[in-house]
């Protein structure tokens, strides 16, 4: 096999490494997290949303606001939705709070507010760094709120608990816990040459692995190998498991995986992929580094396929 790439320093995968600590055990103390949330280092993140409302700044945005400062910028307090408990960093604790999307239009035109969507905040390093990681876990949580407020064991309102960990349904009892949506992702080897695809959706140029929803009653490696023979035909055997990240759009873990490809010849499911096709191992380091001949580039270094395709081309052995 080829010799082992050297790309450089790995950059850093989107979302991870949160500094908070989730203190889940405050949770269920109703009072203790009313005494945390009213002292004065208590701050706040205010998603609405698919947007994260920010004040204005350089060279980073600061998405953190106190509890006072919400209350003066949004007028409405109809328009205040959940409020959920993240966790703390040291002593001060950090929450977050939904506002109605309709509430968050004028405060686009507010000069000393930034309202943008969370994927521009982490592609266009936006805000400091370690305020990734918290507001994935707030926008996952407050998008799972917005779409739970009836129970969907009888379509009673449920009611939020446990801090924002927990909505309850009155009429029937039930309890619901915030849902995570298992994603594969993988990278599908063969030799010296491996699988990428592109949707449409995608910006002119850029490949990725392929990627799809785990299914009830399904392993990881069965997601892997039956979403690989979907999209591109391609039989897949031994699978491994590499990495994960948390996905915020809406609320996904990404569950990344090299996979051994037993067949080439493609089968494309165009209502899937706009195209599919084997790279080699120098056609993918160039496009990891930006230096290939056709503008051909790999996904941001943000997100995981980066760096599931990276660990392909930086391992000192064959994978399989
Ligand atoms: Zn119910």
């Amino acid at each position: 096999m080829s010799a082992r790439f050297d790309l450089g320093k790995r950059p850093h995968l989107g979302y991870t490494d949160s500094i908070l600590d989730r203190a889940a055990e405050l949770r269920h103390d109703a009072a203790a997290i009313a005494a945390l949330a009213a002292d004065p280092r208590a701050r706040t993140f205010v998603i609405a949303g698919e947007l994260v409302c920010l004040r204005q700044g350089e060279p980073f945005s600061d998405p953190t606001f106190t509890f006072a400062q919400v209350a003066e910028r949004v007028s409405k307090p109809e328009g205040l939705r959940e409020q959920a408990f993240l966790g703390r960093n040291g002593e001060a604790a950090l929450f977050a709070v939904a506002i109605d999307p309709k509430v968050a239009e004028p405060l686009k035109s507010r000069g000393d507010l930034l309202v943008t969507d969370l994927r521009s905040l982490a592609t266009g390093a936006l805000v400091a760094p370690e305020h990734l990681p918290p507001l994935a876990e707030a926008k996952s949580l407050l998008g799972w709120h917005r779409q739970h407020r009836f129970c969907s064991n009888c379509g009673a309102p449920t009611r939020l608990v446990q801090a924002g960990w927990r909505r309850d349904c009155a009429a029937c009892g039930a309890q619901h816990f915030p849902r995570t949506d298992p994603v594969v992702i993988m990278l599908a080897i063969h030799g010296e040459r491996c699988l990428l695809g592109r949707q449409s959706r995608f910006a002119k140029g850029m490949w990725s692995c392929l990627a799809g929803f785990v299914e009830p009653g399904e392993t990881i490696e069965d997601a892997v190998r039956r979403e690989t023979l979907e999209e591109a035909g391609i039989v897949c055997g031994r699978v491994a498991y590499f990495a994960s990240q948390p996905w915020p759009f809406p609320m996904s873990l990404m569950i990344g995986c090299h996979a051994q490809a037993l067949t080439t010849e493609l089968k494309i499911d165009r209502s899937e992929l706009e195209d599919a096709r084997w790279f080699g191992r120098d056609e993918v380091a160039a496009m990891v580094l930006r230096r290939h001949p056709d503008g051909l580039t790999a996904t941001h270094p943000f997100a995981i396929a980066h760096h599931i395709i990276r660990a392909w081309l930086e391992a000192d052995q064959s994978l399989f």
